[in-house]
C-alpha cells in the first residue's frame, strides 16, 4: 500500500455502500478533486440494486437550489456537470421569482426574493430523480465501476481499526469478506451500516409533514397568474396552509398540504382495527378492511391505487362460488387461485398495483361506474344436463355443473370427478371448448384420441366432437376441470 502523510485517505481503501445520490457525489468528488501527486485511495462503490432498478426506483422530483457555496446546484456545477442537468431539467426558476407567503385572497403577506449565486441566473430547478441518478451515474462511470446487485449485509471493527465487511451478491446469494479502512454509510434513509453501528439512532420526521400532489390546469394560460411564476404558501388563517409550486412550462403545479407532526409518526395502531375506516360497510368489517389495506400497501408500496379499494366490494369466494363481471367493471384479484374466463377482447387496461403499464386516463374513461351488492353480482351454478355421469361418478359424489353467465359469449362447465373410474360424457356442442385441469389426474378423450390430464393440462376441443373426461385419481381425491365453451351458431348457447 503506498500511503502519502499529506492526506489522510492517501492508499487507503474506501467502500462505499449505496450507489445513491450521496454516494455518487462523494466518489464523483473524491476522483476529481484528487491531488493527483498524491497517491489515491482504493475505493469500491457497490448498491444493492440493479443499475436500471436504481434509476427508475423513484420517480418523484426534487428542487435543487442554487442560492449558497453550499447548494446543490452549485456543487454539481463544480463537478461540471451543471449544464447536463439543466438540460435534463422539468423546469427552471423564473430569474424573477419570488417567494411568497398569500393570504386567503392572494394579498401577499410576505415576499421573499431568493438569492442567486454568483454565476447563476435561475435560483432553482426541479429535476427528477431518474435524470439526476442518470447523470450523476454515467459520469461516475466514466471514472470507475460501480458494482451493482451488491449489498453491504455485515460490518465489524477490526482490532488493528480496519473494518470487516460482508458483501452479499444478489444474483448468485453468495458472500464475500473485504477489509477497508473507512466504510461510507450511504445507503439511505434505512441505513444497513447505521443500524449496525448505531441501533439507537432511527430517522423519526417530525415538526410539519407535507402531504401533496399535482394539479394539472391543461396549459399555462389556465394557471392562476400568481402561480404562473413565483412559488409560496397560502395560509388560510384557519391553522391551515398549502404550498404551490410551480413547476413546468405545461401548466402543472404541484402543491402541499401542511400538517404538524408533534411527535414521530407511529405504523398504523393495530388495536383499532375494528375501528378502521368508521368499522367498515356491511359485507367487509373495519378489521378486514385495515388487514387489506396494510397487506396490499406492503404488496405494492406506495400506489395509490392503494385507495381504489375503498370503491370496491371486497369479496372472499369459496371453492365453486363465481362472480359475474360485465365488460369494463373495474376490478382486481388480490389473492388465490381463480379461473376467468374472458369474451374475446383487445385489451386489459390497468391503473395500479401492478409493474406492467398504466393506463388511468383510458381507464377512468371506459369504466361503468355501476354499482350493486356482492351478492347480485354472484352467480348460481346449475346442474349442466348434457353430461352424463357413469356408475362410478354418480356414487362417488362427482358434479358437473354450469355457470352460465348473462351474455351470449360463453359459458364455463366445472367438473368434479372424485375417486378413480368416475367418468362424464359430454355431448357434442356446435362450437369449441378449452378444458383446463386444476386439480387430480385422469384422461380426457375426444372420439377415439385419449390423453392424459392432469393439472395445468389444457386442451382444445373441436365442434361437434363428444368429449369423455374419466378420473385416475385415488380414492379421497378429485379430478377437477373447468370447460369454457360457446356455440357459434345463430341461436348461441341455444341448448341452455
Ligand atoms: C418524495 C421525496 C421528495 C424529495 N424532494 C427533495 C427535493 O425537492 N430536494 C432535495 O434536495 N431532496 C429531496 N428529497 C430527499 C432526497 O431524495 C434524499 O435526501 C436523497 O435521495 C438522499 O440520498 P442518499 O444517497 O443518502 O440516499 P438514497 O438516494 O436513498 O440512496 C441510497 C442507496 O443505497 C442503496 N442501498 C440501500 N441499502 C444498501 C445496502 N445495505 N448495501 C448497498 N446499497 C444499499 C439503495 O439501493 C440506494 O441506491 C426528497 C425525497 C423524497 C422521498
Amino acid at each position: 500500500m503506498t500511503t502519502d502523510s499529506k492526506h489522510f485517505l492517501s492508499g487507503r481503501k474506501i467502500i462505499v455502500s449505496g450507489a445513491g445520490i450521496g454516494g455518487l457525489t462523494f466518489v464523483l468528488s473524491l476522483l476529481q478533486f484528487w491531488d493527483t501527486e498524491i497517491p489515491p485511495p482504493e475505493v469500491v462503490i457497490v448498491d444493492t440494486d440493479s443499475r436500471d432498478e436504481s434509476i427508475n426506483r423513484w420517480p418523484y422530483e426534487l428542487l435543487l437550489n442554487s442560492e449558497i457555496d453550499a447548494s446543490s446546484l452549485v456543487a454539481l456545477r463544480d463537478l461540471g456537470l451543471y449544464d447536463k442537468v439543466k438540460a435534463r431539467a422539468e423546469h427552471s426558476a423564473h430569474p424573477g421569482a419570488v417567494a411568497n407567503v398569500w393570504d386567503k385572497s392572494w394579498k401577499p403577506v410576505l415576499t421573499v426574493k431568493p438569492k442567486l449565486f454568483e454565476g447563476f441566473t435561475s435560483s432553482s430547478l426541479r429535476i427528477s430523480r431518474t435524470a439526476l441518478l442518470t447523470v450523476l451515474i454515467e459520469a461516475l462511470e466514466a471514472k470507475t465501476k460501480i458494482t451493482w446487485k451488491t449489498s453491504v449485509h455485515d460490518a465489524k471493527r477490526l482490532p488493528d481499526g480496519r473494518l470487516s465487511v460482508s458483501l452479499l451478491d444478489k444474483a448468485s446469494g453468495a458472500t464475500s469478506q473485504q477489509e477497508c479502512d473507512v466504510l461510507v454509510a450511504a445507503d439511505g434513509d434505512e441505513s444497513t451500516i447505521r443500524k449496525l453501528f448505531r441501533p439507537k439512532d432511527i430517522s423519526q420526521p417530525t415538526g410539519h409533514v407535507a402531504m401533496g400532489g399535482a394539479v394539472d390546469f391543461g396549459s399555462l394560460t389556465s394557471v392562476p397568474s400568481e402561480i404562473n411564476i413565483n412559488s409560496g404558501i397560502i395560509v388560510s388563517g384557519d391553522g391551515v396552509a398549502s404550498g404551490v409550486l410551480h413547476i413546468r412550462g405545461n401548466g402543472t403545479v404541484v402543491w402541499a398540504l401542511y400538517k404538524e407532526e408533534k411527535s414521530p409518526r407511529t405504523d398504523y395502531d393495530k388495536k383499532d382495527k375494528d375501528q378502521f375506516a368508521a368499522g367498515g360497510v356491511q359485507s367487509t368489517s373495519g378489521e378486514t378492511l385495515s388487514e387489506l389495506v396494510v397487506r396490499l400497501d406492503s404488496q405494492f408500496e406506495d400506489d395509490i391505487g392503494l385507495f381504489v379499494l375503498f370503491f370496491l366490494n371486497f369479496v372472499k369466494l369459496q371453492a365453486g362460488e363465481a362472480l359475474f363481471l360485465v365488460a369494463d367493471d373495474i376490478h382486481a384479484y388480490v389473492s388465490g387461485d381463480i379461473i376467468e374466463c374472458m369474451a374475446a377482447s383487445d385489451n386489459v387496461v390497468r391503473a395500479g398495483f401492478t409493474p406492467k403499464f398504466k393506463d388511468v386516463s383510458t381507464l377512468v374513461d371506459m369504466l361503468t361506474y355501476n354499482y350493486a351488492p356482492i351478492d347480485e353480482q354472484k352467480m348460481t351454478p346449475t346442474e349442466y344436463p348434457y353430461a352424463t355421469l357413469n356408475r362410478a361418478g354418480y356414487s362417488s359424489g362427482s358434479a358437473v355443473l354450469l355457470y352460465d353467465p348473462p351474455i351470449d359469449e360463453f359459458a364455463v362447465v366445472r367438473s368434479v370427478l372424485r375417486g378413480p373410474d368416475a367418468k362424464a360424457t359430454f355431448e357434442p356442442l356446435d362450437g369449441p371448448s378449452i378444458v383446463i385441469c386444476t386439480n387430480g389426474s385422469g384422461t380426457i378423450s375426444v372420439g377415439p384420441t385419449s390423453y392424459e390430464m392432469k393439472e395445468g393440462y389444457v386442451f382444445f376441443v373441436g365442434s361437434t366432437a363428444e368429449l369423455v373426461l374419466e378420473s385416475t385419481t385415488g380414492e379421497d381425491e378429485e379430478f377437477t376441470t373447468f370447460k369454457a365453451f360457446c356455440e357459434v351458431d345463430d341461436g348461441a348457447k341455444e341448448k341452455l
